[in-house]
């Protein structure tokens, strides 16, 4: 707390004796914490913060947690958080972000992203969901897949074709879209470990207000990848936690439980636990470097480091485990949970999810085909067709 600036330290007392946390509701205490510019210290004033160093926030989160207050809106509105916020600081007007970022801190509207659809990934430039205007409105259809949480969110943010005959990157336009109206269907996909946290979403004339355009016509591009930079920063550094927390927590536990004899075993967890903890540090160190916006290539690393080791630490607690591995703790039926992937899950759980790390918010391959463009600058893939009309590239 001492090395908080004063205002910072004051404004944490006042929101504790007003709100007790154990007094009032969650809610109340996140909307309290958001209006006295502890929710994201760096962000402007009015907005949730103060204009300060982002490193402050660690602190302030710290500081709050000791004293009882909640802290899993971060997890629970993980899209809202960590990619919605910080779009919203650097492309939305004044207007939009009165609008959102309260509600996003407050978790009393969830959000989800709109990217990805099923012949548009990797290459999601290549996405086919027309937005076609009417008056002050816009007119949505096509399907977009892998939504997380789209069955729980308000908001969703969109990236949609408003401009056919321009080339693929040039003729999208990003949007905030209302999930729940006539017109957006959402519909459940069982991942492999037997929940459905993400959706396929079909909108069939679903409508959009102008005013709920983030960015210029035909510039979404540039909006949508401040969002896939600001995904990979919440999802590679966004769950820094205390030293040997998370993914080699379970491995040490599995170890203690299994194996302390041989040397080769304790030797591996050794060298898995440095990493995780170089990671750790890594992290927090970029997370004290972050910008309100738009993050660099930075947050491309963390997450392929992330996404990596923990595939690594929960294939070596799993082996530990033996024939217990086998075994799934949390029961096979279907669910469909209210928050995406993070938190503490049995480790067989855990190893299942995490194949999907490499996968969810740009795979392994793409990050390094990012790292090796943009960071040592090496000459970027062929790219056929990107000064072709989006209606001229064939389609599967
Ligand atoms: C758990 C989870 C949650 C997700 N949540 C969301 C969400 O909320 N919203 C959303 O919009 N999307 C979401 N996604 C989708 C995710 O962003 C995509 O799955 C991902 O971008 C890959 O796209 P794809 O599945 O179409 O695979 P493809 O793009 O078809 O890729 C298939 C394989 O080819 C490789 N590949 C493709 N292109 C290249 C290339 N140029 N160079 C080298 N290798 C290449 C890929 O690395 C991959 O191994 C989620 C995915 C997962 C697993």
């Amino acid at each position: 707390m001492e090395q908080l600036p004063e205002q910072v330290r004051d404004r944490i007392t006042q929101l504790l004796e007003e709100h007790p946390p154990d007094l009032v509701s969650d809610v109340e205490f996140w909307g309290a914490q958001f209006d006295l510019g502890l929710a994201w210290v760096h962000f402007p004033e009015g907005k949730g913060g103060l204009g300060l160093e982002p490193g402050l926030q660690a602190e302030i989160d710290r500081v709050l947690e000791e004293a009882g207050a909640p802290s899993d809106n971060r997890i629970r509105n993980i899209l809202g958080w960590g990619m919605g916020a910080p779009v919203l600081i650097a492309h939305g007007t004044p207007e939009q972000q009165d609008r959102w970022l309260r509600k996003i801190f407050t978790c009393e509207e969830i959000w989800c992203q709109l990217f990805s659809e099923p012949d548009a990934g990797s290459d999601v430039a290549a996405l086919a969901t027309r937005a076609v205007r009417d008056g002050d409105e816009w007119v949505v259809n096509g399907q977009k897949v892998w939504t997380t949480l789209a069955h729980e969110a308000k908001w969703g943010m969109l990236i949609a074709r408003t401009d056919p005959d321009v080339p693929k990157h040039k003729g999208i336009t990003y949007f905030i879209i209302d999930m729940r109206q006539p017109g957006v269907e959402v519909k459940p996909l069982r991942q492999i470990t037997g929940e459905a946290e993400f959706n396929e979403v079909y909108f069939n004339d679903a409508r959009v207000p102008d005013s709920n355009r983030i960015g210029a016509v035909g510039d979404g591009w540039r909006v949508a990848i401040a969002t896939l930079m600001n995904e990979r920063v919440a999802i590679g550094t966004g769950t820094v936690g205390p030293r040997g927390s998370g993914a080699i927590e379970a491995a040490v536990e599995a170890w203690k439980a299994k194996e302390r004899n041989d040397p080769a075993v304790r030797d591996e967890l050794m060298s898995l636990w440095v990493e995780a903890e170089v990671l750790r540090l890594t992290n927090l160190r970029a997370r004290e470097l972050a910008r309100a916006g738009t993050p660099g290539p930075e947050g491309s690393t963390a997450k392929i480091h992330w996404a990596e080791l923990n595939k690594r630490i929960y294939s070596f607690a799993v082996n530990l485990l033996g024939g217990e591995g086998m075994l799934y703790p949390e029961g096979y039926e279907f669910r469909v949970p209210d928050r995406a992937g993070l938190g503490r899950r049995s480790t067989q759980m855990s190893f299942l999810r995490s194949r999907a790390n490499s996968i969810e918010g740009g795979t392994t391959e793409i990050l390094k085909n990012v790292l090796g463009e943009r960071v040592l600058g090496l000459p970027g893939e062929p790219r056929v067709d990107k000064d072709l009309p989006w209606r001229e590239i064939p389609r599967g």
